[in-house]
């Protein structure tokens, strides 16, 4: 069995993604540990593989959607991973965000291998996921580059080449970091003019136009009711999960202390989400941090 593109990791992003490219023409294998998904994929005309092993050695293009480090080491290393099993010339796309560190030593070890391998986290929601209409971040060589536009120009809109590999995390550790604070100071702004009796739908309109507006407040608005195709209107759930801004915001801190960088906000907004986690709501989208900003 050879498909144009196995894709592996089928969740609130991967899915809508893995979808887009069947709906652009490629032959699309999906794989992930939870059978529903991949069943969506089917429905909406991808394949399934019996097994994994042969669908890699057959793959020419392989996307990984994964949400850590340690998911991506365990899908590309070892006598089973993606590094072993793939042949020399396939190109695999990484669009989970990871460690940079992480990233930079499987674009080598995949280099070394006659593999081409990008890191190319996005940005945009899973609404962007589903609308095609994601920004890449990707990093890797120039010929990595070229060779995965095609493929990433069916799920994204804004396509940028940030540098070697790792780069394309480095892009994103910078972004979230810059989300996660900005979620948390656009909830604590909507809490206070709650408190004061606004409508937060119309705090929301004015601010959208004035110097405080940004994407969380637009785009994931954290308060129900304001945006009805937000998460916050449905429960908080389907986004963008708090464990995932968690991990990012660790990313972040972490490669703050190897570069000897002060990251004083993006320390105290990791701090708040850990304790929202730990407070059970770490599978809900991390606009739920809205809920614990609550009087
Ligand atoms: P998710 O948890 O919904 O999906 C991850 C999927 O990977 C799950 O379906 C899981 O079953 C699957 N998986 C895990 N280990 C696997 C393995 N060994 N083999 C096959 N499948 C495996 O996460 P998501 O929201 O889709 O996010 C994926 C990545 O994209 C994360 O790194 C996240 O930080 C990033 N991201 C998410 C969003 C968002 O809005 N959700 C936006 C931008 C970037």
């Amino acid at each position: 069995m050879s498909s144009d593109v196995l894709f592996i990791g089928l969740g609130n992003m991967g899915l809508h993604m893995a979808k887009n490219l069947a709906k652009a023409g490629y032959v699309v294998t999906g794989f992930d540990l939870v059978q529903a998904s991949v069943d969506s994929l089917v429905a909406s005309g991808g394949q399934s593989t019996k097994s994994l092993a042969d669908a890699i050695k057959a793959a020419s293009t392989i996307v990984t959607m994964l949400p850590a480090s340690q998911h991506v080491q365990a899908v590309c290393l070892g006598e089973t991973g993606l590094l072993t099993l793939a042949k020399p010339g396939t190109l695999i796309i990484d669009s989970s965000t990871i460690a940079p560190e992480v990233s930079r030593d499987l674009g080598k070890l995949a280099e070394s291998k006659g593999i081409t391998m990008v890191d190319a986290p996005v940005s945009g929601g899973t609404f962007g996921a589903e609308a095609g209409t994601l920004t890449f971040m990707v990093g890797g060589t120039a010929e990595g580059f070229a060779r995965a536009k095609p493929y990433i120009e069916k799920m994204g809109k804004a396509i940028y080449h940030a540098g070697g590999y790792g780069s394309g995390q480095t892009v994103k550790v910078c972004n979230n970091m810059l989300l996660g604070i900005t979620m948390i100071a656009t909830a604590e702004a909507l809490q206070l003019g709650i408190a004061n009796g606004l409508d937060p739908k119309v705090l929301t309109e004015i601010i959208s136009k004035s110097s405080g507006s940004n994407w969380a407040l637009i785009n994931g608005n954290p308060c129900p009711g304001v945006k009805e195709d937000s998460a916050a209107s449905r429960g908080y759930t389907g986004g963008f999960g708090t464990d995932l801004m968690l991990k990012d915001l660790g990313l972040a801190v972490e490669n703050a202390l190897s570069t000897k960088t002060t990251v004083t906000l993006g320390a105290t907004a990791r701090n708040l989400f850990d304790i929202h986690s730990k407070s059970g709501h770490g599978g809900l989208d991390y606009a739920s941090i809205f809920k614990m900003l609550q009087k």
